[in-house]
């Protein structure tokens, strides 16, 4: 039996719906600018260039959602409201027409991001880590297995601030579609099971601080509330 030198860190799960499993979370993968509306708000060139890639930590996630400490280091956080695929069947280069059968479920993510610190590090073409990677910067809501459900791609993504809508669209205006981040993504990594993507976020992205509630959702994906405390 193995004897650990120090306590192994805990097993990152977000919960199943309509079952008493858990995902294992394996590794979590994001989109950049997958919106033409959100690149043109970021000063980014809207048209359709080939999708790129970050990572988060795994334990960046906050299944489920609630209160969220206001991370360190920052005054410009920002919600990114985004569609979530769970990665059910790994594999390399995936191809596109076979990409969605790797797919175990959908749910709804918050992509919080240090704007300050991404924009920066834009700037002097250092990497995204400290914009990106910070402890609890990736809430998720639970999963829904695609042998229960999925959102059509008219499915409405949404997010409000305080009640207040910040972020609304459909996810056909994704400019790379699911399969296509799938096929692309596999290309660079080899996907496995438990592997999340966070496929990008609409326009709309605003400021929030802290005592704000964020909620939201996609049609069809349970909602996720997060509260900054
Ligand atoms: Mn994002």
């Amino acid at each position: 039996m193995t004897s650990y030198a120090i306590t192994p860190a805990s097993e990152v799960t977000v919960p199943v719906v309509g079952s008493n499993t858990v995902f294992p979370v394996r590794r979590i993968y994001c989109v950049g600018r997958n919106y033409a509306e959100h690149a043109r708000e970021m000063g980014a060139d809207p048209n359709r260039e080939p999708p790129f890639f970050f990572s988060k930590p795994r334990d960046a996630i906050v299944a489920g959602g609630g209160a969220i400490p206001f991370p360190p280091a920052t005054t410009n956080l920002q919600h990114e409201v985004e569609l979530v695929v769970a990665i059910g069947k790994g594999g390399l280069d995936i191809p596109e027409s076979s990409a969605l059968a790797h797919v175990y479920g959908y749910a709804t993510g918050i992509d919080f991001t240090r704007r300050d610190l991404q924009i920066l590090a834009r700037e002097k073409q250092h990497p995204w880590e400290l914009g990106k990677g910070m402890d609890n910067g990736a809430p998720v809501s639970p999963i829904i297995p695609v042998s229960i459900s999925m959102p059509t791609d008219s499915a409405l993504i949404w997010l409000k601030v305080n009640g207040e809508t910040r972020q609304s669209a459909h996810l056909d205006q994704m400019t790379w579609n699911v399969a296509e981040v799938i096929s692309r993504l596999s290309h660079f990594f080899a996907l496995a099971p438990g592997d999340l993507i966070f496929t990008g976020t609409p326009g709309g992205v605003s400021t929030v601080i802290r005592g704000d509630v964020i909620t939201c959702g996609i049609d069809g994906l349970p909602e996720l509330g997060v509260t900054l405390t």
